[in-house]
């Protein structure tokens, strides 16, 4: 089909214009950007995306800098080290890989990430700047879903936006994107009357619920742009897979262009992550 949105690739063009900037920047004799990840605990999970962080940052030519900590540190431990990482120069970003193991308060150690150096952007100040519309560092996978739809939305003037879910990670962040790109934007939630109907009503529909296949065929308008931000882990005979919050088979028959799951909005996360750092260790090294 020819209306699918390759996330996979674009999420490699955004890397390869990283490499090249990097290259640039070293060229010119500004230091390599660094990029800290800490990881508390061994959660599976949280190890495969911390090795694909680093693995992808040192291969655009960042100097990747890995924390481990027990998965019995202390709030203070934790603390401690996204402080020492604030002042270390040769740090431009700091991703604290979440979830925090229970015991640890996981709001304050985000706070305590210096705003410049907040390459996730869920620091209360980089929200704040995202919704006056001021220069932060914008939370990863909503930037990922605004750089997939300016490939396909020739102008976002005036276009119907629905965001489905409201969270600080995903939600949010998108609709104050789309708000920034002069769409007329409606966040629905689980409180939201007569979904499928306002969801009809969307020139771009993001979906980030965490529902598989919630979205439905006859929820989309035709020739609608749906970005599906779900993921979500489904049985299927013995095998498990992964399912969007969009039925993808029924909506990319009405839609103008859909991203699927996986190969869609997951892969440009990370390659944002790696934007983020390379625009944070820019405005820290001045000129830009
Ligand atoms: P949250 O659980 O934090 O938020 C879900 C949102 O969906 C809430 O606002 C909730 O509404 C809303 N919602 C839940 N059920 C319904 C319903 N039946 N009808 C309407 N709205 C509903 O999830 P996240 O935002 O963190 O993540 C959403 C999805 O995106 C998940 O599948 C997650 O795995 C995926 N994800 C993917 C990423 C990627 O890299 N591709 C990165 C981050 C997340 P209410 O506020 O009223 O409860």
């Amino acid at each position: 089909m020819s209306n699918i949105i390759d996330g996979k690739k674009k999420a490699e063009q955004v890397r390869a214009d990283i490499a090249r900037e990097v290259a640039a920047l070293l060229a010119a004799g500004k230091p390599r950007p660094g990029l800290a990840v800490v990881l508390v605990g061994e959660d599976p999970a949280s190890q495969v995306y911390v090795r694909n962080k680093v693995r992808q940052s040192e291969e655009v030519g960042f100097h990747s800098i890995e924390h481990r900590l027990p998965a019995d540190a202390s709030q203070q431990q934790v603390l401690e080290l996204v402080q020492h990482l604030n002042r270390d120069p040769a740090v431009n970003g700091i991703l604290v890989q979440l979830p925090l193991p229970k015991h640890i308060d996981q709001a304050p150690i985000i706070e305590a990430i210096h705003p410049a150096k907040d390459v996730d952007g869920l620091t209360t100040v980089n929200a704040g700047l995202l919704t006056n519309g001021q220069q932060g560092l914008v939370p990863c996978t909503p930037l990922g879903c605004i750089l997939l739809l300016r490939d396909v939305v020739p102008s976002f003037a005036g276009l119907n936006a629905v965001v489905l879910g409201r969270s600080i990670l995903v939600g949010k962040p998108v609709a104050s994107l789309l708000l920034a790109e002069n769409c007329t934007v409606t966040i629905a939630h689980s409180r939201t009357r007569e979904l499928a109907e306002v969801c009809r009503a969307a020139d771009i529909l993001v979906a980030a619920v965490g529902r598989p296949k919630m979205v439905q065929g006859d929820w989309v308008k035709p020739g609608a742009i749906v970005i599906d931000v779900g993921i979500n882990r489904v049985q299927d005979g013995d095998k498990s897979r992964l399912v969007g919050d969009v039925d993808f088979e029924a909506a990319a028959k009405v839609a103008g262009a859909i991203t699927p799951v996986p190969g869609g909005v997951g892969p440009m996360t990370i390659a944002c992550l790696l934007a983020n750092t390379l625009t944070a260790a820019k405005r820290q090294f001045g000129g830009n």
